[in-house]
């Protein structure tokens, strides 16, 4: 097991001014909380942070980082709260800890492959230090150098995480090395016969590969010695295991076929233009393979890596790679953003103009024209899909949406059918409403029911165009619906007074309706009744094309002497909901009660056909119907079904009283003498010095609404009772 003191003797020397006490409290606090408590391994747990912390350290991390890595487990796997980490070490560690137990969180949820790329996302957009990314990093590494001793199930799937989310993001942060060694490991316990077969072979190889290597190198070494061009090293090495597997199935070649198995690098001082001359001398000595030569020095990739890269063909045909870069570079491609804390210091101290930390630096400006590389670190953060959100379902599948999403964009994310039946939404196990926003990391729960609906509401606050799509198809697709509905009961009400049936108009042959839906220009008799419905046909209209002229005129004659003689339209009692309106003539059609004046038994109505919400009920004497009667074609007659009421409906009264006090209690005692309901009450004294009382009451039906303006036009000092308009 490695000892503290040596942890600490690295962070001192890479830190001269480190606070190095942190790290021996951070490390007798981890351990008294972990005691006890084993690895699979069998070991103590304390291994495992002092090993993190180790290869933190070892990436040249602060003290503060190399603390975090010594407590890191300790939040998620003792009984130590975050408080207590705050309390003991400070805001910086405790926000670190913190962000790496949400960060557990999130890979602990099952995940399906395709989500990977979401997750990885997600995962850098949630942290807002990119020290907890390098910790968690760390953490994994020594994870995934014990996986042999957890079962196979465990194994794999930790090893499929990290190659689907970890490893990539160590690539995007530049941590070539790293990223490497993940791979491999993960390789290993996710094709372990491949694995071991590669590994064979390579072990085979090895000496002649070794041998190539050397004879590679020394003739570089004596080339640039030759031509005077300066280097620090020249390194011959072996590709790693994953990246040469990764080819062979890619190619689905075999080893031997695999021309670049080795490679050499020559790291030169921290000049460009030496880059540039090495590539010169190497291809003065072996002859370029076309194609292969890629300039990552003039265009370095998103992760700020640069490098020449050139394939070469040797002297006994067999052709290698061999890459060239400057110190610094090669610095940067190892360690990528953690590179950057060597530099820091620097920064800090009299070494304002380092040489590697001004290339840091330079480079940095050069790709993403950001000036400091403090903002370095943060664009690494804030330039990942800043106009994202990530949300996840209870299963754990992560949803991406648009920031200001919704949990009804959510649904519809979900599955169409999950949106159309959505009544509501749980956030992080809270009932919210559906207008809500939903934030980076909640996990969205949606409600649905079988009998609910998409509402026309939900456009004045969704976000995604996937649910506005679907909301107006859906609410376009009811109207349409409903329509036909309603042209369909007009229709045969109209064609029963001509003796014809429903039976004879739509039965086995609608022949005829088709042909009459053709003359209209409608392709299909349902698009006909839709037309009836909304109004643009009239139903009798319709009946003379389907019927021809001559027998119309005779049937209409026939028609009106039977109604003379009595024959009525039966009337047929229609419910909705409690409400209970006839249509006269016509059965089970939709109807509603208008909102403006909130029609109540017994009242004088009037219906009209909307489009597509069916026919709406007003009272005659509404402000409304005037402008409707227009359409005449559209107005319908209704009258109320015999029954009583058994519903009572909210009505607004406004009272104008004397202006004095007890007028409130005088109204209302009224309204209970009658036995009726109140819902509200409030009194206001108005400019004209006269107290306005408005009560809310429940009433039964229009008898029962005039009895109690009555009774409260009884009490004293009550000048006036009218109704008010629209519903309560
Ligand atoms: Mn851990």
């Amino acid at each position: 097991m490695i000892r503290i003191e040596e942890i600490v003797e690295k962070v001192a020397s890479n830190h001269p001014q480190a606070n190095l006490d942190l790290l021996r409290r951070a490390y007798l606090f981890s351990a008294r909380e972990h005691k006890g408590q084993k690895r699979a391994s069998g070991e103590s747990y304390l291994v495992h942070p002092l090993e993190v912390a180790n290869i933190l350290a070892n990436m040249n991390l602060d003290e503060v980082s190399v603390a975090t890595g010594l407590l890191h487990d300790v939040v998620e796997d003792t009984l130590v709260d975050l408080d207590t980490i705050r309390k003991y070490f400070g805001e910086e560690i405790a926000h670190l800890v913190d962000g790496l137990t949400k960060i557990a969180q999130i890979s602990n949820i099952s995940m399906e492959e395709q989500q990977a790329e979401n997750v990885r996302k997600m995962l850098l957009a949630m942290v807002d230090d990119v020290r907890i990314v390098l910790i968690k990093l760390a953490d994994r590494l020594h994870n995934m150098r014990t996986l042999q001793y957890l079962n196979p199930e465990k194994r794999k799937r930790i090893a499929e995480e990290t190659m689907e989310i970890f490893a990539p993001i160590a690539h995007r942060l530049g941590m070539g090395k790293l990223r490497g060694e993940l791979e491999d490991l993960a390789f290993r316990h996710l094709h372990p016969d491949a694995y071991r077969e590669l590994t064979e072979q390579l072990e085979k190889r090895r000496q002649e590969n070794e041998a190539f290597l050397s004879g590679v190198t020394e003739r570089i070494e004596a080339k640039m010695n030759e031509a005077e061009v300066p280097f620090v090293r020249v390194e011959g090495r072996v590709k790693r295991l994953y990246s040469i597997w990764k080819k062979l199935k890619r190619q689905k070649i075999d080893l031997d076929q695999v021309y670049d198995l080795v490679a050499a690098r020559v790291v030169t001082p921290n000049e460009v233009r030496h880059c540039y001359a090495a590539l010169g001398v190497i291809h003065n000595t072996w002859r370029p393979v076309p194609g292969r030569i890629k300039d990552w020095i003039a265009t370095p990739r998103d992760n700020l890596y640069q490098s020449l890269h050139t394939s070469v063909i040797g002297s006994d045909g067999q052709s290698f790679e061999v890459q060239i870069r400057t110190e610094e570079m090669h610095q940067i491609a190892e360690e990528g953003v953690a590179a950057h804390w060597k530099y820091k210091e620097g920064k800090r101290g009299a070494h304002d103009d380092d040489n590697a930390f001004q290339a840091l630096r330079s480079l940095v400006e050069w790709t993403q024209e950001v000036k400091d590389s403090r903002d370095f670190l943060d664009s690494l953060k804030l330039d990942l899909y800043p106009k994202d959100l990530f949300a996840f379902t209870p299963m754990g599948k992560v949803i991406q949406l648009p920031r200001g999403a919704t949990p009804i964009d959510f649904a519809y994310m979900i599955h169409s059918e999950v949106g159309n039946t959505c009544t509501g939404a749980r956030i992080n196990n809270r009932i919210i409403p559906l207008r809500s926003q939903i934030q980076n990391g909640d996990v969205v729960e949606i409600l649905t029911s079988p009998h609910s609906h998409p509402s026309r509401d939900w456009l004045n606050f969704i976000v995604t165009s996937r649910a506005r799509n679907r909301v107006r198809h859906w609410v376009a697709e009811q109207q349409r619906t409903e329509s036909i509905e309603i042209g369909r009961k007009l229709f045969e009400k109209e064609a029963a007074r001509f003796q014809l049936s429903a039976k004879k108009l739509f039965g086995d042959s609608d022949r005829e309706m088709k042909r009459v839906a053709g003359e209209y220009g409608y392709g299909r008799v349902e698009d006909l009744l839709a037309g009836i419905g909304y109004g643009k046909l009239i139903p009798r209209n319709v009946i003379a094309k389907y019927l021809g002229p001559e027998q119309f005129e005779q049937l209409d004659k026939q028609k009106e002497s039977r109604l003379r003689s009595g024959v009525r339209a039966v009337k047929r009692l229609i419910r909705f909901g409690d409400d209970s309106i006839v249509v006269r003539g016509v059965d089970d059609l939709m109807v509603t009660r208008a909102r403006c004046c909130n029609p109540l038994h017994g009242e004088e109505i009037v219906g009209y056909i909307t489009r597509g919400k069916g026919v709406a009920v007003h009272t005659k004497r509404c402000k409304n119907v005037a402008s409707l009667m227009i359409n005449r074609e559209r107005i319908v007659d209704v009258e109320w079904a015999g029954r009583p009421e058994t519903t009572a409906y909210a009505v607004k009264l406004l009272a104008v009283t004397e202006n004095r006090t007890g007028m409130i209690a005088g109204i209302t005692g009224a309204i209970s003498d009658m036995k009726t309901g109140i819902r509200d009450a409030r009194a206001s004294v108005a400019n004209d010095e006269k107290g306005h009382i408005e009560v809310t009451v429940e009433v039964f039906d229009v008898k029962h609404l005039d009895k109690v303006i009555n009774s409260i036009k009884g009490v004293p000092g009550v000048l006036d009772v009218e109704r008010m308009q629209g519903v309560v």
